[in-house]
């Protein structure tokens, strides 16, 4: 059997280690993709923390894959071998609970997340079934599709299911992975765009990336600076603090929302005044299934968005790990496999 270079987390808390293992076979209603190049999200932390439950070791992380698809399993319609695919957080519904009856594909109560479910994308091949993938356009390059495929439809999906309309006044909140992505498309569907960020030397980049006002939060009051612009008609906080976001919520205008879509575990502050006094909500957004994928691909190819990322051989997974905790990547840290 054909052999694969992959990095795994041995046990909740482990380290990242490069091994070798079998290639795995598609099984019915699967395909094969051979990866060339898979993001490293803040959500990997989930399983090399073991902080999901029910994870099962030794596990591969990674669900910002971007391949090739190598071999196909029994009854796969609509693919075919060599077409180049990407799979994202969304890794699979099951089609029976009733979220996915409902046509929620990503709020399936048995969704499958790459990385988590089933091994992932840090290595050379991994198996994924055909509902998960979604086509990657010409434009692209591999190391640039991939950071789309969540970091990308998080953000993309997101703003465009806010509510907000062209010029109104759209804050993205967090410069980083998603944050730059957010900022773009932000600029792309034709909001007020607004970047907030922590020191005054993010605000040439926010700009270069089409902001057209910067908040600086570390030194100004977010909301007094969002109401100035006339409130925020959404938020979309991308930070991993829940102490960054609640400053925004009274920048919200009349029915704005805070649309949340970075992880943490800490609550965030927020009265019922805030809330009802102009209508406000605070709401969650998870990615989107592997159609918005595909969208998020397209339009990023339409108009012009791109990630900026820094690229790493697989074998420096644990480096690529460890630079994107320290919130030292500029601004997605891809591995590569070739
Ligand atoms: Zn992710
Ligand atoms: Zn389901």
């Amino acid at each position: 059997m054909a052999r694969m270079r992959a990095v795994q987390v041995a046990r909740a808390g482990g380290r990242l280690e490069l091994i070798e293992r079998d290639m795995p076979e598609p099984a019915r209603g699967e395909v094969r993709v051979r990866v060339e190049a898979c993001g490293v999200c803040h959500s990997d932390s989930l399983t090399v923390e073991g902080q999901w439950p029910d994870l099962s070791f030794p596990r591969i992380p990674g669900h910002e894959v971007a391949g090739v698809i190598d071999a196909i399993g029994a009854g796969v319609v609509g693919w075919r071998v060599g077409q180049r695919v990407g799979v994202g957080w969304f890794g699979g519904h099951c089609g029976h609970c009733e979220p996915c009856l409902r046509g929620w594909l990503i709020d399936c109560r048995n969704l499958r997340i790459p990385g988590i479910s089933y091994d992932g994308g840090y290595a050379e091949a991994m198996v994924a079934p055909a509902h998960a993938l979604a086509a990657i356009p010409d434009e692209f390059g591999a190391p640039e599709a991939a950071p789309l495929l969540c970091a990308g439809v998080t953000t993309f999906n997101a703003l465009r299911h806010s509510g907000a309309m062209p010029g109104d006044v759209v804050a993205i909140l967090g410069i980083g992975g998603l944050g730059h992505l957010g900022v773009q498309f932000a600029n792309k569907l034709g909001f007020r765009t607004v970047a907030i960020a922590r020191g005054a030397d993010k605000e040439p980049l926010s700009r270069q990336l089409g902001a057209h006002h910067f908040i600086d939060n570390a030194t100004e009051d977010v909301a007094a600076a969002l109401n100035r612009l006339g409130g925020a008609r959404a938020v979309l906080a991308t930070v991993t603090s829940a102490k960054a976001m609640a400053p925004a919520i009274d920048g919200l205008a009349v029915r704005g929302r805070l649309i949340v879509v970075g992880i943490d575990l800490e609550p965030i502050e927020v009265s019922p005044l805030q809330l009802i006094g102009a209508s406000r909500s605070v709401v969650g957004h998870a990615s989107g299934a592997s159609i918005d994928s595909q969208d998020t691909l397209a339009f990023s190819a339409l108009s012009g968005v791109r990630p900026m990322v820094e690229t790493m051989p697989l074998a420096r997974a644990p480096e690529a790990y460890a630079r994107m905790m320290r919130g030292d990547a500029r601004f997605r840290m891809v591995l590569t496999m070739t």
